[in-house]
């Protein structure tokens, strides 16, 4: 995994904080606590998603951990995607497959499932796949396309 520089860790701290929390809260987890995610109560170690100001919520360090650990591995995964030319031109990379695993193992603890932004299939492990990102009304959205999915979509990055 590669070292986050503490810029990078403040914006993966922000996107883990707007799109992650759950849009729900129970009242002990408004007032901070529990954990936003598990709702164990709130120790020393909790971290407070962004923007902390008014707003007393607490996560814990597991949950808060497995949440970023998804977004460092996306991004790592994305970054060598974008600079590899086998990758890009859609052949079999090896560090591209590990990227995409590591990236993998960190969903079942947070409960997320890859799908392919443009079609309903599910992402076989035997099946190129990219890291893609685009523009939604709540900002940008990390997710996965298929290569052949995404030689039909020019537009995505
Ligand atoms: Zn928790
Ligand atoms: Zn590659
Ligand atoms: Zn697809």
């Amino acid at each position: 995994m590669t070292v986050q520089v503490p810029e990078e860790l403040a914006r993966l701290h922000r996107f883990v904080s707007w799109y992650e929390q759950p849009r729900w809260l129970p009242e002990a987890a408004r007032d901070g606590n529990v954990c936003v995610w598990c709702a164990s109560p709130a120790d020393a170690t909790a971290v407070e998603p962004a923007p902390s100001a008014g707003l007393p919520r607490r996560a814990c360090m597991r949950c808060y951990a497995a949440q970023l650990a998804w977004y460092i591995t996306w991004y790592d995964w994305h970054r060598h995607f974008s600079a590899c030319t086998p990758c890009r031109q859609h052949q079999t990379c090896l560090v591209g497959h590990g990227r995409r695993l590591l990236h993998e193992k960190t969903m079942p603890p947070i409960d997320k499932r890859p799908v392919c932004l443009s079609c309903p299939a599910p992402l076989l492990g035997t099946e190129l796949v990219a890291p893609v990102r685009w523009e939604g009304s709540e900002g940008f959205n990390l997710g996965y396309a298929h290569l052949r999915c995404l030689s039909r979509r020019p537009s995505v990055t």
